[in-house]
């Protein structure tokens, strides 16, 4: 093969490595929505990009690439790179101690959930899941992911696992679709958790996930790769145990916690320590159970329950339900929901061939963008101008993305921000005070 007119070799040549990522993250950052726009939202009549983004990547680039020399550099680094950059940035995040606020007893609450995130009418590859609706067939790829829940309704993404038709057992012939599903998840889970440990030995931890992983599998995980978990505990799912533990609330009324919010929302709660359960694979589990009921002030009733491995008492119950069962609460509404409806266009298939590396970037960029929205340097400048948050101040995330590029373009960002020491002065910080 001729190198020389292969075009995959030319840009590499001229673009520098970490001006190419900042130019893919900008993608994100700037919720350009489509590859393509990168080369009409960041062309030349844009006179500031090039001298930001080379002065964050600390380059001395003359020229722009294309969204093809994107391309060509994913496709020749691959996604290893950039998730070796997220942990990077993660574990400078807990070093700083920039996430210990949100810490449930200790531990960093680690959200367990999966979505699919690319959808194609036709087999794109040979590693798609296929899903019958009716009569069509749809090809797709999901995605496993740990997120760690940070301050000030931050969620971060720690670790990723990609689910594939690798994933589907081969007796699957009378399987329902959710059966398929979770011991998709459920393998994939295995795979994620390995990976996180590698990365992260000594984190404490504790796993939060859905009432899918209220199982023997979903406890043996924990246990194997040293966590505690706060499981969504569902009647039908164990059901023999979710007998048990209502039969041993109504034997102990004193475990009981009763308080009114701030937002006049009355909360009750009850649990039980010291469940037996044995599961399908004749495992014996203790677990503890807790569950809450919400009444607004318009009489409106929501029940919750969770299983533990976490102490429940008086004094831990609320925080428990809160910082940990909540927590699911906000990985609904702040990770893959925002990551697919607030311009970073997590559904959007970036690429045909090295997506997972664009995968990665979005989650960089997400977590770069949470810093922004949801930090105290705005935050504190949306108080001068008698607002409560950044987004009430610019009115949506879009409109922080358009301003974001506004100033990409336009506005040349003076050199003291670039300044290591000088920013110390500018740090942002997540806590919610
Ligand atoms: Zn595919």
């Amino acid at each position: 093969m001729d190198q020389i007119d292969d075009p995959r070799f030319a840009p590499l040549v001229i673009d520098h490595k970490r001006f190419l990522l900042w130019w893919g993250l900008s993608l994100f950052l700037c919720k350009l929505t489509s590859r393509r726009q990168l080369d009409y939202q960041l062309n030349t009549d844009g006179p500031e990009v090039l001298p930001n983004l080379n002065r964050l990547a600390g380059t001395a680039q003359d020229s722009r690439p294309v969204n093809q020399t994107l391309e060509y550099f994913l496709e020749k680094i691959g996604p290893t790179p950039l998730a070796l950059l997220r942990q990077q940035m993660v574990q400078r995040l807990i070093r700083m101690k920039a996430l210990d606020a949100a810490r449930l007893q200790g531990r960093f609450l680690v959200l367990i959930d999966g979505t699919g995130y690319l959808v194609f009418n036709h087999r794109h590859c040979d590693d798609c899941l296929t899903q019958r609706h009716g009569e069509t067939t749809v090809y797709m790829h999901q995605v496993l992911e740990a997120k760690l829940v940070g301050p000030a309704a931050t969620v971060i993404s720690i670790a990723t696992e990609f689910i594939d038709n690798h994933d589907v057992p081969s007796a699957t012939v009378g399987a329902s679709q959710e059966q398929i599903k979770q011991d998709c998840e459920l393998k994939a889970l295995r795979r994620l958790m390995a990976g996180f440990r590698a990365e992260f030995p000594q984190l404490r931890i504790c796993l939060g996930g859905d009432g899918l992983l209220a199982c023997g599998a979903g406890f043996q995980v924990a246990k194997d790769y040293r966590c505690d978990y706060i499981y969504t505990f569902k009647p039908g799912r164990l059901p023999a145990l979710w007998q048990d533990f209502q039969g041993l609330l109504r034997l102990c009324p004193d475990q009981r916690v009763e308080w009114i919010t701030p937002q006049g929302v009355r909360q009750v709660y009850g649990w039980v320590n010291g469940l037996p359960y044995r599961d399908s694979e004749g495992r014996d589990w203790t677990l503890n159970a807790l569950e809450c009921t919400e009444t607004d002030q318009e009489g409106k009733e929501t029940e919750w329950s969770w299983v533990t491995s976490l102490d429940l008492s008086h004094e831990t119950v609320v925080e428990v339900a809160t910082k940990g069962g909540r927590g699911r609460w906000r990985e609904e509404n702040e990770g893959f929901n925002t990551q697919k409806n607030s311009g970073l266009n997590l559904e959007h298939a970036y690429s045909h061939t090295c997506w997972a590396a664009y995968y990665f970037l979005l989650q960089i960029a997400h977590m770069l963008l949470q810093l922004v929205e949801k930090g105290s340097l705005l935050r504190q400048w949306a108080h001068e101008q008698g607002k409560r948050t950044a987004v009430e101040l610019y009115g949506s995330l879009k409109n922080m993305a358009q301003r974001l590029l506004e100033s990409l373009r336009y506005r040349h960002w003076p050199d003291a921000v670039f300044d290591r020491k000088g920013a110390r002065a500018i740090q942002i910080r997540l806590d919610s005070s």
